[in-house]
């Protein structure tokens, strides 16, 4: 039987009208967020990811202030530049778009993002905060900053009411950006989450017994059917551009037939990636006001 597409971008679409709806709420109260977006260098892939950023924000009423920099920036006027916007009482949050050029230290850069205005939720402060909490719930109602990407997942599942206390879940990726986040979050949701990698060994059997995959790996359809347990749930996050089109980490037309549920690529956890993003710099402005009264 064919597997239920989880609708990334109905979904996104859905929690940008309510996120539209709190912008409205703010700025009645004269909370207007803000977003401040830094590209370094000229790489097409990443000047369409800050478009589509800027586009929402522009979707949602919050004001998205860009600087594409050279790629001859030094770390150390980068570094000024992020401390300007930290200082900047109307900058609600900063988003820095990776990768930056070799001659800058990626970790430097995010670490000098103030925690407050991290709405990418990749400062250590932030990335201790939600290590350490034990409850999904709880990091929801504490306002925890979370990484976009493992976020959306997490969002995705739950308005598709697929359960996750209890479940195996095999995250394929052990990543910054998404394998360990989301591995945290599946924990404190109470899954039992097993996280695959280059390593790993007999990978295809360590799938096949997973409720729930996700795949982060970055090869264009790396998993098969044959990886996959009958009436899984496949969460899909790879972004692969080959001559066909963008592809994702998994092989969809064949694996959609085995699955319960599967994310597509392109509009599954691509759309819900940015609307987060939204969901944080919201947050972010509100939780700044709040702290200035
Ligand atoms: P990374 O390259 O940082 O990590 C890839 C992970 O996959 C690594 O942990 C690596 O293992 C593992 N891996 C590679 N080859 C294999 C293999 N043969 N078997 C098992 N594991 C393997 O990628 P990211 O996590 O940053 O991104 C993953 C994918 O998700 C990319 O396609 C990226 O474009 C996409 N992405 C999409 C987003 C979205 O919004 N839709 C957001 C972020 C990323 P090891 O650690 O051993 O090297």
């Amino acid at each position: 039987m064919a597997a239920i597409v989880i609708n990334g971008k109905e979904v996104a679409q859905q929690i940008q009208e309510e996120l539209a709806d709190k912008v409205i709420e703010l700025k009645a109260e004269g909370i207007v967020p803000r977003l401040a977006t830094l590209l370094v260098g000229e790489d097409p892939a990443s000047q369409v990811y800050i478009g589509q950023k800027r586009k929402a924000c522009d979707r949602l009423g919050i004001i998205s202030d860009h600087q594409t920099l050279s790629a001859k920036i030094t770390e150390a006027e980068l570094l000024s530049i992020i401390d300007g916007l930290n200082n900047d009482p109307e900058v609600s949050g900063i988003l820095v778009q990776l990768p930056v050029p070799e001659h800058i230290d990626s970790v430097k850069i995010l670490d000098a993002i103030s925690p407050q205005k991290d709405v990418d939720g990749f400062h250590p402060f932030n990335v201790g905060k939600f290590f350490t909490e034990k409850s999904f719930s709880d990091m929801i109602d504490k306002g925890l900053f979370l990484p976009c990407t493992p976020y959306g997942i997490m969002e995705l599942l739950k308005r598709y009411n697929i359960p996750i206390k209890g479940a195996d879940v095999v995250v394929v990726g052990r990543s910054n950006i998404v394998g360990k986040p989301i591995t945290m979050l599946l924990l404190a949701a109470d899954a039992t989450v097993t996280v695959c990698h280059s390593r790993t060994r007999d990978l295809r059997e360590v799938c096949r017994r997973a409720d729930i995959i996700v795949a982060a790996i970055g090869k264009p359809k790396f998993v098969t059917e044959d990886m996959v347990k009958d009436g899984a749930v496949v969460i899909d996050v790879g972004v692969n551009r080959l001559p066909e089109g963008l592809v994702g980490d998994v092989d969809y037309v064949n694996v959609s037939q085995k699955a319960s549920a599967i994310t597509p690529v392109p509009g599954g956890v691509g759309p819900m990636t940015i609307t987060m993003l939204m969901a944080n710099t919201i947050m972010a402005a509100k939780n700044q006001a709040m702290g200035n009264k």
